[in-house]
């Protein structure tokens, strides 16, 4: 494209709330023939709730939202968000001071599983299955019934183990975005196929996917696994573009022809992106492939 018409296209998109990073961008997203989704907080809200709670074992309720919350109040992740939202609203029916937050020592991020760290004396994990399996963390089987259960109703669960032990559980849900569905049938009328991606687990992704209409999604994968997907497309000779928020959908944006970076994503997200998505509204995936298309074909 000439730098006029980029300018032009970079100017119209900005003020739609779509940020063009030059005109390679531009002219990659023309030719785009597959959009990959990350699921959380790119096809859903991204603001879940903690919906349901659970104890396995001796610890009490406050005790085990305390122990959570100390290790997730470090995390930037949805998920911890929403469990330290629970505790509180838990500690202030119990009349507990709500801004209380106990220290954590080794603190870790285990992208796309969860967190640890050390409160007091007691080793703490908080995040999936595959964290707990990770840590040789028995996952009992009426652990597994409240995960199953859960999951079938699109809802992630969140696990809190105490020394070696499942302590207690949540289930968090996360609606699908009001425009998902349209998006996606209208992606498809102008002959872009949707794939989703996720490291929530199979059941979870299974029920969202069908929510948005999406026949193609793989699920439980990390953020290289992510990547290595878009390559393997790509490797199909499809021009691939991703959309995601978060720090863990980086190397699939980089990876991909086109990296979208949709809403209040993280940093690193904006950092790694061909074009950024201000509104978090997926109809603006379509305004920026409308853009370039229609930037290409006047220039050719
Ligand atoms: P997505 O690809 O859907 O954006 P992520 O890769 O960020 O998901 O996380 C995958 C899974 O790892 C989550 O569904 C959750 O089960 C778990 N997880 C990740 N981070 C956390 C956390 N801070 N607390 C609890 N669980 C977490
Ligand atoms: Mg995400």
């Amino acid at each position: 494209a000439t730098p006029t018409a980029v300018m032009v296209a970079s100017g119209k998109g900005a003020s739609q709330g779509v940020l063009i990073k030059g005109g390679n961008a531009l002219e990659k997203a023309h030719k785009v023939k597959t959009i990959v989704f990350d699921k959380t907080g790119t096809l859903t809200v991204g603001k879940p709730l903690v919906v349901s709670a659970v104890l396995f074992s001796n610890f009490s309720m406050e005790e085990v939202c305390d122990m959570a919350t100390a290790t997730e109040a470090n995390s930037e992740h949805p998920i911890a968000k929403a469990v330290v939202e629970h505790a509180k609203r838990l500690r202030q029916k119990f009349g507990s001071n709500t801004e209380h937050v106990a220290d954590v020592k080794e603190f870790e991020v285990h992208l796309g599983t969860g967190v640890s760290g050390k409160v007091g004396h007691r080793t703490v994990l908080v995040g999936n299955k595959r964290l707990m399996r990770a840590f040789n963390v028995p996952v009992g089987p009426n652990v597994e019934a409240y995960i199953s259960e859960h999951e079938q109703l699109a809802r992630t669960c969140v696990l809190v183990a105490i020394d070696g032990d499942v302590a207690g559980a949540f289930s968090v849900t996360d609606p699908v975005k009001p425009e998902a569905r349209l998006v996606i049938s209208f992606l498809r009328s102008m002959g872009i196929s949707s794939v989703m991606m996720t490291g929530d687990n199979l059941s979870t992704a299974i029920a969202v996917a069908k929510e948005v209409g999406i026949e193609t999604f793989f699920a439980e994968t990390d953020p290289v696994g992510k990547a290595d997907k878009i390559k393997e497309l790509q490797m199909k000779g499809m021009n691939v573009a991703m959309v995601g928020d978060g720090i863990n959908d980086s190397p699939a944006l980089v990876a991909a022809d086109v990296g979208m970076a949709i809403g209040a994503g993280t940093d690193v997200a904006i950092e790694a992106a061909d074009i950024v998505l201000i509104k978090s509204n997926l109809e603006d995936v379509v305004t920026a492939i409308d853009l370039s298309r229609k930037t290409m074909s006047r220039i050719r």
